[in-house]
């Protein structure tokens, strides 16, 4: 087999197909950083190996574009992230495991450090160079961070901070989808309290929603994370950022059935008439939620098909009544994620949020990267 003919083979046995268009997550982040007040800087968060959609692929498209900070949630993620970019800040948002110190200082990974352990853990490090660390603030998420106690303790003796190097003060906004949700401006008011608090260092509030409440919350930099992988950062309005997902699903076997015919686990489905029905080969285990069952729909050829029946482990199914045989035949593949069908959309029908679609998307899908740099 040469190389050449490799990916059309892996293409004919592929059950479905997921498209990852890495210049529209470029274009992503140049369009949020285009978007700042003057002086601010946009970060990127590619935790989660990329929102599902590749670290190793997106992190190094990123750093070319002149991205300089990265945020991973966990040290084993900043240990793979810091292998692929050998110079550019990395931080852990989910902070400072105990015993992790020595592992943290050899990837050179910033902790972001969440209560007064951390940091006197991460101090006793410091014995002969100040060691640089991101803070976290609890401004009302009440997730991660100092909460106001420590806060205030740090505020009256800010000691325990004398061995860090202070490379930023983070705070994470709870509702910034949400531009009328109150929360956000005593957040904002919450962090320049503890900011005014705290030694002089680099501020940073807003993940990609965020960025779009205005530049009041931008601050020195901003950490927007679904919105580069095409998650609409502004529900409920027009989907300011490119389309970067497509999948399509292969249909395995295409069936006429008759009135009263159950279709699938539970027989949960019952045609109310005679009908087509073509099962394609995604489900729940490639991260085609199970919560989609009997909702959303599949294209073909720019025709909309429901989807019928539970969606099970490794299939699902489509009443292509309607459809041309010629087009919904076995062997086809129908869209499942498009421009006019996205992961928002997708999302909507399995009853989450795009976040848990593009999170979820199994190891099964052959996998193609559209526009990679050099
Ligand atoms: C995940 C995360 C982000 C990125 O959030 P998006 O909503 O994906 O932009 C930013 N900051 C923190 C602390 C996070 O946990």
């Amino acid at each position: 087999m040469s190389a050449t003919d490799r990916p059309s083979r892996a293409l004919a046995r592929a059950g479905a197909v997921l498209e990852i268009d890495l210049a529209a997550i470029e274009a992503n982040w140049r369009r949020l950083a285009g978007r700042l007040k003057p002086g601010a800087s946009c970060a990127a968060v590619v935790k989660a190996d990329a929102y599902g959609l590749g670290m190793a692929e997106v992190a190094p498209l990123l750093a070319a574009a002149g991205c300089r900070l990265f945020f991973v949630a966990t040290l084993d993620e900043g240990i793979a992230l810091r292998r692929l970019l050998p110079n550019t800040e990395i931080a852990v948002l989910n902070g400072l495991l105990p015993g992790t110190g020595g592992e943290f200082a050899r990837a050179r990974l910033l902790p972001v450090l969440n209560d007064l352990q951390e940091i006197a853990a991460w101090r006793s490090r410091a014995a002969t160079r100040a060691l640089p660390a991101m803070l976290h603030v609890d401004t009302g998420m009440a997730r991660l961070g100092l909460g106001p106690g420590a806060l205030a303790e740090l505020a009256r003796d800010p000691s325990p901070l004398a061995g860090l190097e202070l490379r930023a003060v983070l705070s994470h906004l709870a509702c910034p989808e949400e531009p009328d949700q109150p929360l956000n401006a005593r957040q904002l008011a919450a962090f320049r309290t503890a900011l005014a608090a705290l030694p002089p260092a680099p501020a940073s509030l807003a993940s990609g929603s965020g960025i779009f409440l205005g530049t009041d919350f931008h601050f020195d930099f901003v950490r927007p994370g679904a919105a580069l992988h095409g998650v609409n950062p502004t529900p409920g309005r027009p989907n300011p950022m490119a389309q970067v997902v497509r999948i399509k699903g292969r249909i395995l076997q295409v069936r006429d059935v008759d009135r009263g015919q159950s279709v699938g686990y539970g027989a949960a489905h019952r045609m109310e008439r005679p009908g087509r029905i073509a099962t394609v080969a995604v489900g729940y285990a490639d991260g085609w939620l199970r919560s989609a069952s009997h909702r959303g729909s599949a294209g073909i050829a720019g025709q909309r098909v429901p989807v019928i029946g539970r969606i099970s482990m490794d299939l699902m199914t489509l009443d292509v009544t309607g459809v041309d045989p010629c087009l919904a035949r076995p062997g086809a593949l129908v869209d499942l994620i498009d421009e006019t069908y996205d992961v928002d959309a997708a999302a909507a029908a399995a009853g989450t949020i795009g976040y848990e679609i593009l999170t979820a998307l199994g190891r099964r899908y052959h996998r193609v990267y559209r526009g990679a740099i050099g």
